[in-house]
């Protein structure tokens, strides 16, 4: 299936609020398919929809071997807390240390409209917390504290990825057949 181009850092679509899925449809379906190939070949342990371009609150993750899905997330998160390094596919090799909620239950629906609850510690916890982030337009960097943050944005200034032209919008992936256009 296809795999999609990953958005990287200084694309708007990452810094977008994302919108509720409203028709749980084929399209949909198509989508948390794209999300969970684009994530596995990465390699990534979670992929957000706004990462492939696409403005819905649905997200993918792939943690101790088992893939999931989640359609419009409401997280409730757990008050004990976690440290450890995080990274973002959006922003292609850095990672800080990030402090997350050590735990987290997660509303929502599958694909097919049938509500999930999902509960996940340690780094399912962190995917989770990670992409809903991505669902409102922020970005792990941004929960960085002043200091890191600050060698987060020169790091990134000077990767190589970064300013690179970006790719051509399309509005549906598919609506080419997966021809370039
Ligand atoms: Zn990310």
């Amino acid at each position: 299936m296809p795999i999609q181009p990953i958005r990287l850092f200084g694309d708007p679509v990452l810094r977008a609020k994302a919108q509720p899925v409203t028709d749980f449809d084929k399209e949909l379906r198509r989508l948390v398919e794209d999300l969970t190939d684009t994530m596995l070949e990465a390699p990534g342990a979670g992929l957000a929809a706004p990462q492939i371009g696409v403005g819905l609150r649905v997200f993918t993750w792939y943690v101790d071997g088992e893939a999931g899905h989640l359609v419009n997330p409401d997280l409730t998160l757990s008050d004990q807390i976690q440290d450890g390094d995080e990274g973002c596919l959006s922003l292609p090799g850095l990672k800080y240390d990030c402090r997350r909620a050590l735990s987290v239950v997660a509303r929502g629906f599958n694909m097919f409209g049938d509500p999930v609850q999902i509960e996940g510690s340690e780094l399912l916890a962190r995917a989770i917390q990670h992409e809903t982030d991505h669902l409102d337009g922020v970005l792990f960097i941004d929960r960085l504290d002043d200091a890191a943050r600050k060698a987060a944005m020169r790091e990134i200034r000077e990767s190589e990825w970064f300013g690179l032209d970006k790719p051509t919008v399309k509005v549906s992936p598919h609506a080419t057949r997966g021809f370039a256009l």
